[in-house]
């Protein structure tokens, strides 16, 4: 997501030059290539299981990617800790026992009605998508972890074509709710129902009903925000079936509970790693966009030494100016020495194929026209790689959600990532691929990109709510290892909170 911002007045369409007088940032005169320091020798062996964090019981013939993504990528340096690989297994065996198909699930759906209050064997939490498919990612991933953590088996209402673009991440089991579930979708995320928790919480009065409905979109009001204090936790876990609807990346509010955090702690020793293991772990594009990404990137990016990943959303009102975003992306990837703008000294690779990401096909040519016949005076072969440009968003349709999830896993092989701000699109991508990104802020300021603060997606509206006294408190001031997001500056984003 992005706020729309109108088109310059007058756009120069020369190529940047690193004077000050053309208004540009400082460009390096002298190389350094630390931006791809950890590239992948051809090499490098490949750990399909990524540290013990997949398990290894799936047949390998039912999801082509799980085990074959990690050829694609380079190792990551960001081991799973112990206690996340057995947090897992644990959560596998959990949704084996209690899943769609078995008796305990059978014995749980009538408790849907009504609910005595009485221990409930099994406890489920249906996730509700929402916006683009970016969105989608972040926040289905912050709902497995509040599954993880409040050990409810996590079912994804199917509504959107999700079970057509990812496979099933846990053995044994399904994530889909089953399409014979007795409520409608309609039904379960009602934002008027007196089962929403923001609603109980605000009339004081909690009913006997067997499920509660957590509303943590961006547009949640500060009822449902005390979702994440422990007297709503210590509610809600008497209760067996919570139906949660987000677009937003959650984790980092999980840490406010003291039960919680205590155990994330162990569990996620580094705190900007979370989406980077939980997305590596639940997301496994399903054949059809496996094949895609196969295809393109063995057609396309699999022999240049390294490869920078350029994802473009604008959201312009009315024609896109190409030339001040094109300006723009070279002054960002100029300055931050990812391309080459003059000779280039020993040590440089000899080839960088840059995956360009956009709606649009316009801002591919304008790269393309910059670059013909400068590799000889580079001594670099760029080239430019633009999988689709769909022209406008089609959240929704099954061909076109393929071809951004197939862009997303692309840009998450590069060696480096230049993103858009605002963008959950780009967030997935930089951090599937363990990579913190130079954010593009504006085209209009210097300078033309900013270095993430780390390789999380930034939660764009924290709760900022004081569940010991009422009213605000600025999350950041709470929790040591996190920050504002430097793309959204009223935004929450983890960063590395280990003791020095
Ligand atoms: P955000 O709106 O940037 O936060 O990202 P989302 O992924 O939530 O929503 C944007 C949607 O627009 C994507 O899911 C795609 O459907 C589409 N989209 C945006 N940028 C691209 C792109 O570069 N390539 C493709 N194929 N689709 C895109």
């Amino acid at each position: 997501m992005q706020k729309d911002a109108s088109p310059p007045a007058a756009v120069a369409p020369s190529i940047p030059t690193a004077t000050p007088a053309s208004g540009l940032g400082k460009v390096s005169e002298s190389w350094s290539w630390n931006a791809y320091e950890n590239a992948p020798s051809s090499s490098e062996i490949h750990d399909k299981l990524l540290g013990g964090l997949l398990s290894a019981e799936f047949d390998d013939s039912s999801c082509v990617s799980r085990y074959r993504l990690a050829a694609y990528r380079r190792a990551s340096p960001y081991k799973p800790s112990p206690e996340l690989v057995k947090s897992l297994r644990r959560f596998e065996t959990l949704h084996r026992r209690c899943g769609p198909h078995t008796a305990a699930y059978s014995k749980s759906v009538p408790q849907l009605e009504s609910h005595s209050g009485s221990h409930a064997e099994c406890k489920y939490l249906i996730w509700g998508p929402a916006n683009g498919l970016g969105n989608m990612m972040i926040s289905l991933a912050s709902a497995f972890l509040y599954a993880l953590l409040s050990e409810r088996v996590l079912l994804i209402d199917r509504s959107r074509d999700l079970h057509a673009l990812f496979c099933e991440p846990f053995p044994g089991s399904s994530w889909l709710l089953p399409p014979d579930f007795p409520l409608r979708p309609s039904s379960i995320f009602n934002d008027s129902d007196g089962r929403r928790l923001g609603r109980i919480l605000r009339k004081k009065k909690s009913t006997a009903t067997g499920l509660v409905y957590a509303h943590l979109s961006h547009d949640y009001d500060d009822y449902d925000k005390r979702f994440f204090c422990e007297s709503s936790q210590s509610f809600l876990r008497e209760i067996p079936w919570v139906a949660l609807r987000s677009d937003q990346y959650f984790s980092p509010a999980l840490f406010l509970n003291p039960a919680y955090e205590r155990r994330l702690s162990k569990v996620f020793p580094r705190k900007d790693t979370v989406f980077h293991h939980l997305g590596r772990y639940l997301f496994h594009p399903a054949d059809a966009a496996w094949e895609v990404i196969t295809g393109y990137y063995h057609d396309n990016l699999a022999r240049a030494t390294v490869k920078l990943g350029v994802q473009i959303r604008t959201h312009f009102k009315g024609s896109i100016p190409v030339e001040l975003v094109t300006r723009q992306i070279l002054n960002c990837t100029w300055t931050e020495n990812l391309l080459p703008k003059i000779p280039s000294p020993e040590g440089r690779p000899s080839s960088i194929a840059v995956i360009v990401t956009s709606l649009y096909s316009v801002f591919l040519g304008a790269l393309e026209d910059i670059y013909s016949g400068r590799a000889a005076s580079t001594g670099v072969n760029v080239s430019f790689h633009q999988p689709s440009h769909e022209e406008q968003q089609q959240t929704g349709s099954e061909a076109h959600d393929v071809k951004a999830l197939a862009e997303i896993y692309l840009l998450s092989t590069a060696d480096a990532l230049v993103t858009s701000a605002w963008s959950t699109f780009g967030y997935v991508a930089n951090s599937l691929a363990g990579k913190t990104p130079w954010i593009l802020i504006s085209p209009r300021r210097l300078p033309a990109c900013t270095r993430g603060a780390s390789m999380e997606p930034c939660f764009h509206f924290p709760p900022n709510y004081d569940c010991a006294v009422g009213g605000f408190l600025e999350t950041t001031t709470v929790l040591p290892y996190t920050t504002n997001c430097r793309d959204r500056i009223s935004g929450l984003q983890m960063v590395d909170g280990r003791p020095t």
